[in-house]
Formats: C-alpha cells, sequence, structure tokens
C-alpha cells in the first residue's frame, strides 16, 4: 500500500520514533507546528478517525493511554491532540494519527 506512515512502520522510511510497541508508534513530525509535535499512529492502517470501528477501537484507546503516559513522563502537562479527517480539515495523510502539540499553542481552538 501506498501510505506513507505505513512504511514508517515498517521500517521503510526513516523517522525519529519516542516510542513503539506491537500497536503503534510515537514518532516527531517532520514539519513540526509547534516546539513539540508528535504524530502517534496505530500500526494497523486505519484511514482516519472516521475509519474507527468496533473492531478496532481499541487501539485509540491504547494510544490515548500511551499519550497520557508519554507526555507525563517527558513533564508536558499542557498540550492539544489533534486529529484531521478529510481534506477540507487539512487531512493529508490517510493513515489515523493523532498530532500531540505543545509549546507555543497560540489559545484555545474553540
Ligand atoms: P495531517 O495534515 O494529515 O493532519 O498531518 C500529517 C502530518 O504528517 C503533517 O503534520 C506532516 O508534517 C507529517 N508528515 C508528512 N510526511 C511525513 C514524513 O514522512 N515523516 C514525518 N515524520 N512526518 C510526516
Ligand atoms: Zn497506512
Amino acid at each position: 500500500m501506498d501510505c506513507i506512515f505505513c512504511k514508517i512502520v515498517a521500517g521503510e522510511l526513516p523517522s525519529t520514533k519516542l516510542y513503539e510497541d506491537e500497536e503503534m508508534v510515537v514518532f516527531q513530525d517532520i514539519a513540526p507546528a509547534a516546539p513539540v509535535h508528535y504524530l502517534a499512529i496505530p500500526k494497523a492502517h486505519i484511514p482516519g478517525v472516521d475509519g474507527i470501528t468496533g473492531e478496532n477501537s481499541a487501539v485509540a484507546a491504547h494510544i490515548f493511554e500511551k499519550i497520557a503516559a508519554l507526555t507525563a513522563e517527558k513533564g508536558i502537562t499542557d498540550y492539544r491532540v489533534v486529529s484531521n479527517v478529510g481534506e477540507q480539515a487539512g487531512q493529508t495523510v490517510r493513515h489515523l494519527h493523532f498530532h500531540i502539540l505543545a509549546g507555543r499553542l497560540g489559545g484555545p481552538l474553540y
């Protein structure tokens, strides 16, 4: 499959990984939008939040648990978790990912 995040999971594309287990990877965003900008993704190819179902939602819970643990471990207490769904919302990579942003957020989104 021609998916850059599947290639990162497979090690076919390089990335700076902060965390990895059987189900997920967290790595640095290549074009950081804030001083801290990580991407948390499932290893399985799910197209986006719109592809989360009763069959695969356990991985989403697992990812959120690890986001909480990883940020706590790094002393990051104030951060934003974002997942764009669809082109008009800014999704450019059609593999589920959660942006973890911290350090310069510019106030609440809503
Ligand atoms: P989206 O626009 O889909 O919400 O987020 C995709 C994110 O992936 C963007 O922030 C972009 O900078 C990042 N990205 C795209 N290609 C690569 C890559 O090859 N490596 C890494 N580490 N990040 C990437
Ligand atoms: Zn993929």
